[in-house]
């Protein structure tokens, strides 16, 4: 059986990746989003095992210990991982898999996995990304004023990636993104 493929969609927190996917998941034919693990708190949308698996500091580190992640990483104050197990069945079974990440684990499955593709997804401008981490109402200011600054580091590496996306219109942002990915799906990485 044909493998799957790896598609890595990453960029600035709030800049809308999230919402992205939630459109174009649905229209993409055997693929699916991984669920990773955290230390982060859950929002008061969140459920265990759906957005994320939530863990304690104590058994991410375990599970760092035991190499269930292709990647971790410290964002803010919380880590964040990749689960080999959420990748690699769904991979070898011929579904495409999805990862939502941070440009730092982007580069690092990009190191692991080179067959990987990877999306960034840009804001169209500075103030547009302010304005929307503010409006999503999830973290309190200095959270923000962190993540913020965290984003001026990833936009630098946005040219390291294969394909980069505009998230100005959603729907017309949606529409490119599946576009995108289906030319990667059906045609090889470039
Ligand atoms: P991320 O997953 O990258 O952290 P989200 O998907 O949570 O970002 O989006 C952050 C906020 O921006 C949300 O409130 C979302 O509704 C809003 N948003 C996403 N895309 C757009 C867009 N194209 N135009 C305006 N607001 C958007
Ligand atoms: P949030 O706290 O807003 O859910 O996520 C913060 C950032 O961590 C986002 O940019 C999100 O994409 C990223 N992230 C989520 N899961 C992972 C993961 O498994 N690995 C890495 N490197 N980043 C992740």
């Amino acid at each position: 059986m044909r493998k799957g493929k790896l598609l890595v969609i990453s960029g600035p927190s709030g800049v809308g990746k999230g919402t992205l996917i939630s459109k174009v998941l649905p229209r993409l034919e055997k693929t699916c989003l991984a669920r990773s693990a955290t230390t982060r708190p859950r929002r008061q949308h969140e459920k265990d095992g759906r957005e994320y698996f939530f863990l304690s500091r104590e058994e991410f580190e375990e599970r760092v210990r035991r190499g269930d992640f292709i990647e971790h990483v410290r964002y803010g104050s919380n880590l964040y991982g990749t689960l080999r197990s959420e990748v690699e069945r769904n991979l070898e079974s011929g579904r495409n898999v999805i990862l939502e990440i941070e440009v730092e684990g982007a580069m690092a499955v990009r190191r692991q996995m080179p067959e990987a593709v990877l999306f960034f997804i840009a804001p169209p401008s500075f103030d547009e990304l302010r304005k929307r981490l503010i409006g999503r109402d999830t973290e309190i200011s200095a959270e923000i004023e962190t993540r913020l600054a965290r984003a001026g580091e990833e936009l630098a590496l946005q040219e390291k990636f294969d394909y980069i996306v505009i998230n100005d219109d959603i729907d017309r942002a949606a529409d490119e993104l599946e576009q995108k990915i289906r030319a990667c799906l059906e045609g090889g990485k470039t």
